[in-house]
């Protein structure tokens, strides 16, 4: 076996999935990637697949058997595992399945060290789970598994950060690094905590950038198309996450993410909107002072962090520059018109099963505001429907994987009633 790193790349055909393969095009000395996961885009990673060599895939749609490439992409694989063997850098047979236990099994393969989660949704729930209970390093970029999942999700990462430790795999005097956030804000607070002492935190603050419609009314808002909501200001992302950062939901979702990656109390996260996404999150001390990381607004920078970390490799980003870059403005978030960020934080301090039906709902009501089949405004008002009937039915406290997949699906079919009802 070779001593580069070996990831998985889930959700490898999507934007942190491709920004993460261009993360391992610049340092093939260090990582290489052993398995790639996407959702039913067989053309694109049966490129992938060509471009790295790599012998393990999966699709998580299982109607992709019968596409035209499957067959192709079947053989790349055998050549490829063929090619490792004789070459002497892996003795791994090949893997081409389809289906969502698929995207499980290659997560487990020996062979993967990495596992990169990059999948959109709730789904990517399962895939985290799996990866940490198999002792390997989970790079996330998929924040439902920790908002849905956080309380199951938390406690294997805590395991495997002492597993790693005793092995001597891990810092000592560091975070261990079994669960690295992918997000930009997480993983410069992430930054921001390195060699500061836990009990010394008083706030984190989660910059936001305030979306494509920052200062605009809810009067504004009442006929905003998809067209005009895809269109986000200083971040390129895939289009569930920039609706998401349109309406604050992204933000919200981010609150609970670092209440569970940090062990924060909500009260101890802010918000606050920060237009030109030049800071992207701060954490304040217990004697007022504030660190901040900074940087140019490109996903590499994170994607790459996650994979280096204990170290730092270089990067040819454009750096920034302080002389050009003008005013840094700061303004506390509108949470009367973006009704989603209150929502969340609802969702959160209430906990239990609430932030996974919270998001399951999103899930419904985004995809279907994308479809043209709900208004923008209706994509709260939708959330926060469901998330009463669930409040009227009782929380949980969150025991099961199986548990949360149950509610999950209760409350995307809430969520479609009630936007099928007559108001
Ligand atoms: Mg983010």
């Amino acid at each position: 076996m070779s001593d580069k790193r070996r990831i998985a790349v889930l959700g490898s055909t999507g934007s942190i999935g491709t920004q993460t393969l261009d993360v391992v095009r610049r340092h093939a000395d260090k990582l290489e990637v052993v398995a790639l996961a996407a959702g039913s885009r067989v053309g694109d990673i049966l490129q992938q697949a060509q471009e790295f060599n790599v012998a393990c895939v999966a699709l998580g749609d299982a109607a992709c058997v019968s596409s035209p490439e499957f067959e192709a992409l079947k053989s790349t694989t055998v050549q490829n595992a063929n090619k490792l063997k004789a070459q002497g850098t892996s003795s791994a047979e090949a893997f081409c399945e389809v289906g969502p236990e698929a995207v499980v099994s290659l997560v487990q393969l020996p062979e993967v060290e990495v596992v990169v989660n990059a999948l959109v949704g709730a789904a990517g729930l399962r895939a985290s789970y799996e990866a940490l209970k198999a002792g390997k390093v989970l790079a996330l970029a998929n924040k439902e598994s920790l908002v849905v999942g956080g309380d199951l999700i938390m406690p294997l990462a805590k395991e495997l950060d002492k597993a790693r430790r005793s092995a001597g795999i891990a810092p000592l005097d560091a975070p261990a690094g079994s669960l690295m956030p992918i997000d930009s804000e997480h993983g410069a607070i992430y930054q921001c905590l390195l060699g500061e002492n836990e009990r010394e935190v008083r706030l984190l603050w989660v910059t936001a950038s305030g979306g494509p419609f920052r200062g605009k009314t809810k009067k504004d808002l009442l006929h905003i198309t998809p067209a005009q909501a895809l269109k986000h200001p200083t971040w390129n992302m895939g289009a569930k996450i920039t609706i998401d950062s349109s309406t604050l939901m992204n933000k919200g979702l981010e609150v609970i993410e670092a209440h569970h990656l940090f062990d924060m109390p909500y009260d101890r996260i802010e918000v606050v909107v920060q237009p030109q996404s030049a800071i992207h999150s701060m954490v304040e001390f217990s004697d007022g002072s504030v660190k901040a990381h900074l940087g140019t607004t490109d996903m590499r920078i994170p994607i790459q962090f996650a994979l280096s970390y204990p170290e730092r490799w270089d990067a040819p980003v454009e750096p920034l520059d302080f002389r050009t870059l003008g005013s840094l403005e700061f303004a506390a978030p509108d949470t009367d018109t973006f009704r989603c960020l209150a929502l969340a934080r609802h969702a959160g301090t209430v906990g239990g099963t609430l932030p996974c039906v919270m998001n399951a709902a999103n899930e419904i009501a985004v995809a279907t505001f994308l479809q043209g089949a709900n208004s923008y405004l209706g994509i709260a008002a939708c959330v926060e429907a469901v998330m009463n009937e669930h409040e009227k039915a009782g929380v949980q406290q969150v025991e099961s994987l199986e548990q949360l997949e149950v509610l999950d699906a209760w409350a995307r079919a809430e969520a479609l009633n009630h936007l099928t009802r007559p108001e």
